[in-house]
């Protein structure tokens, strides 16, 4: 017999050639019907963000398992919803964009800027979304939608529209944390801390109306001494009882200050006085706060020194402090300086030391509703469970309210117009994108005073503003009420371990401020792609891996069983080409099974219920095995762990049914004399092979309906339900140790062993004389077949 399938080996060609008929039967359409609105499985997909090239390889793992979600949901019976964005707004993309036309931000028009940005990103979005498609996703491609689109950020400014008039948010002059390179505030979710190499500087302070005494204080931020309010003590210090009440003067600056109590200070740090200077770090802030000092006013918005630090105004941070340090040694006001490490907060883009400075910025309120979020959040499932804490340990962190407005061009515009003449700020009414930077106000007099002059916003929201309505912009919020009734909440968030504190928990946050109610209910969280050595990629390093090379090598089926099989759910994986080429092997040994079988007829009953008395007992082994590995498999789906599946599925396939299973039956798919015995064997290859199939298809869509159509159906894989176990052979799932153990002995023996007519070392399909075990009697003419078995007495006989 000819097999069917004449391809000698999988060749990922096909894989275009597949994708093509999806696309033309239109295969992952998503349609609201009245006959399926009960199960409705919608995917709030993460929109990726196009920050430069290449994409990152572990980035296309990510979509890769996204769309294993997708696909088991669909073969579970579910409707699914699988939309795809590309998140366009914001920083990346303007550093990006400076890069790439070598161009200034603030040193070009605003519209020309935003008109190079847009060109910048189609660029990434196509390479993206091509990749996307060639990894197989199956995803709603033909609507994809974008966040800096006219829909998307009227929606964002709908829902700040929103919040503002139910009294969610204000503006507020305070200090905030600035990053200088970035040129905008940052919320604390966007800060990184690292442990810095700083020197200590103990300095002397005079004290008032004394001539002789002088006081050490230590401090890592000599810089800001012209913006010192106070010395502080420990109360319960009391080395210091007798200063309490008087007043140091700054060395250089000559200015005097009082000495205070604060229980922040530990008396073991420097010398147990602290200088505090607005703003060193966040304890300033709230030390200022506490004792009602007067801020000074240090930097400006370009990170300069303000006037307040004349001689040493209008210099880089870095610069005055190089500056006041020189100065104070030559004036001897150093007493000594120790070399220690400080935990430095970080811009997490830029990776520039964060300075705290004053700023008018929008504040969405957030402390308020970190009770309710931890008590709904209790209901959402997270995959893995462990991930969960991070949440936890964000909400349990948060501490002042999100600032939510950014100094930035590319972003979505905050929608607020201020009266020229009594500063009052009015909003538009919602529905529309407005962009208040260059458009007259869609309203004529300013409510409060009259006037009719107004000033537009020129900020920008934070990107997270935009981002964090997912939910709600693929299920229509208030665009469509039906469609919204029916797919919110979403049913699963899949996203990244890096971003819980920023995406998951600001999604949260504004869903429920929306709609009271969570976003989802499930979230999947990945961890990062690695390099071979586990360190994380980055371009500074130069271990990023491009994924589009290695698909155009490999194939996507190889990169995405790579991808399932290469680590547990939620922990960081690593990314080798190695590692991926060794997953093609396994694709290479599931053909050749699929082509050996296509030689033989498909007994039709493997669709249909098991006629149990005509099975025999090797082939009901095999299917013992086989409902097995459906029950393990269904254990993985379930909790979207496909690391699972895919490793259960490779060690059946090539450990039990190609190794054991089908040289057991070789000899009896051959046989026409006996029809039982061989329509036996054929209907458990068919079953096993065609359930491998079905199992696997959510994680190698493409080699899995190449196989299937040739050998199965006409009907697409993808509209196939995922198999279902039964227990009729469970008693035989004992068999399987003794069976390996026994076929292993003898291949062993065998090859231990010389010919006697050759001379030559026993081939496998050689004679030998030995007698199958009294245990495994069921399997003995299949086992007799398969190592060409005679017994001894056989042989004696002769
Ligand atoms: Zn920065
Ligand atoms: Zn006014």
């Amino acid at each position: 017999m000819e097999p069917k399938i004449t391809l000698k080996s999988w060749n990922h060609i096909l894989e275009s050639k597949i994708l093509k008929s999806w696309e033309h039967e239109d295969l992952y359409n998503f349609n609201l019907k009245e006959n399926n609105i009960n199960n409705i499985f919608v995917i709030d997909t993460p929109p990726p963000y196009p920050s430069g090239r290449p994409w990152h390889i572990g980035a296309a793992a990510h979509y890769a398992q996204i769309d294993m979600i997708a696909r088991s949901a669909r073969m579970e019976g579910n409707v699914v919803m699988f939309p795809i964005g590309i998140d366009r707004n914001g920083l990346p993309v303007e550093i990006y964009t400076e890069r790439k036309y070598k161009v200034r931000m603030r040193q070009m028009e605003r519209e020309k800027f935003l008109d190079l940005c847009k060109s910048a990103l189609d660029d990434l979005e196509s390479e993206m979304i091509n990749i996307m498609k060639n990894l197989g996703i199956s995803a709603n491609f033909k609507e994809y939608y974008r966040t800096d689109s006219v829909e998307f950020r009227s929606l964002t400014q709908k829902t700040f529209i929103d919040l503002w008039n139910k009294g969610l948010v204000y503006i507020s002059n305070r200090p905030n944390n600035y990053c200088t390179d970035c040129g905008t505030t940052i919320a604390d979710a966007e800060i990184i801390y690292e442990d810095l190499p700083t020197n200590l500087v103990y300095m002397y302070f005079g004290i008032e109306n004394s001539n002789t005494d002088k006081l050490i204080i230590a401090s890592t931020r000599p810089e800001l001494l012209f913006a010192c309010q106070a010395v502080i003590v420990n109360p319960k210090d009391d080395r210091y009882y007798p200063f309490h009440g008087k007043k140091v003067i700054l060395p250089l600056f000559n200015r005097k200050v009082p000495i205070l109590v604060h229980h922040s200070v530990k008396p073991e740090f420097g010398t147990g006085m602290v200088m505090v200077c607005s703003y060193g770090d966040q304890n300033d802030v709230q030390v200022f706060r506490d004792l009602n000092l007067k801020e000074i006013v240090a930097l400006d918005q370009n990170g300069y020194t303000t006037d307040e630090a004349k001689p040493y105004q209008n210099l880089m941070i870095n610069n005055a402090r190089e500056k006041i340090v020189k100065d104070l040694r030559e004036g001897g006001f150093v007493e000594r300086e120790e070399k220690v490490v400080h935990r430095t907060p970080l811009c997490e883009r830029s990776k520039t030391p964060v300075q705290i400075i004053p700023l008018h910025d929008y504040y969405l309120k957030q402390l308020e509703y970190v009770p309710v979020l931890k008590a709904i959040s209790k209901n959402i499932c997270f995959y893995p469970e462990i991930h969960k804490q991070i949440l936890n340990n964000w909400l349990d962190a948060i501490s002042i309210d999100w600032p939510i407005s950014r100094r930035r061009f590319y972003g979505t515009e905050i929608p607020v117009w201020f009266c020229n003449k009594c500063q009052t700020p009015t909003l538009p009414d919602s529905g529309q994108y407005y962009q208040p930077w260059k458009e007259r106000p869609p309203f004529d007099r300013c409510s409060k005073c009259g006037s009719t002059e107004f000033t537009g916003e020129e900020k920008t929201f934070d990107t997270w503003m935009d981002s964090s309505i997912t939910p709600l912009f693929i299920s229509k919020f208030s665009r469509d009420a039906k469609f919204y009734e029916h797919t919110y909440p979403c049913t699963i968030r899949p996203q990244a371990k890096d971003i819980i504190r920023t995406w998951l928990y600001y999604t949260l946050l504004r869903c429920y401020q929306l709609t009271d109610t969570l976003a989802w209910n499930n979230a999947w969280v990945m961890g990062y792609g690695v390099d071979e050595k586990g360190k994380k990629m980055s371009k500074s390093k130069g271990n990023v891996i491009d994924p589009f090379p290695v698909i155009q090598q490999f194939g996507a089926d190889t990169f995405r069983f790579w991808s399932a099989s290469e680590t547990n759910l939620g922990q960081d994986f690593r990314c080798s080409e190695q590692s991926i080429s060794n997953s093609q092997k396994f694709l290479s040994k599931l053909w050749n099974l699929g082509r050996f079988l296509s030689s033989f007829p498909i007994p039709k009953e493997i669709f249909a219920d098991i006629d149990v008395k005509n099975i025999l007992p090797t082939d009901k082994w095999i299917l013992s095995e086989l409902f097995r590995l459906v029950k393990n498999c269904s254990k993985g789906y379930n909790i979207f762990n496909f690391f699972i599946p895919s490793n259960h599925i490779r060690d059946f396939t090539w450990n039990l049914f190609a190794s054991h299973y089908v040289e057991m039956v070789k000899s009896r798919v051959y046989d026409d004399s006996d029809p039982t015995a061989q329509n036996s064997a054929l209907y458990a290859l068919h079953k096993c092979f065609s359930t491998i199939l079905l199992l696997l298809a959510p994680i190698c869509p493409f080699i899995t309906e190449e196989l299937w159509k040739t050998l199965y159906s006409s009907r697409s894989i993808h509209l196939q339900k995922r198999p279902l176990t039964n227990d009729f052979f469970k008693d035989f799932e004992k068999f399987t140790e003794k069976i390996v153990e026994f076929n292993s002995f003898v291949w062993n023996k065998k090859k231990e062993s010389i010919n006697p007519h050759t001379g030559k070392p026993a081939s496998l399909k050689d004679p030998i004389s030995l007698s199958v075990p009294l245990e495994l009697q069921e399997f003995e003419k299949d086992l007799q077949y398969m190592h060409n078995l005679h017994n001894i007495n056989d042989i004696n006989d002769n």
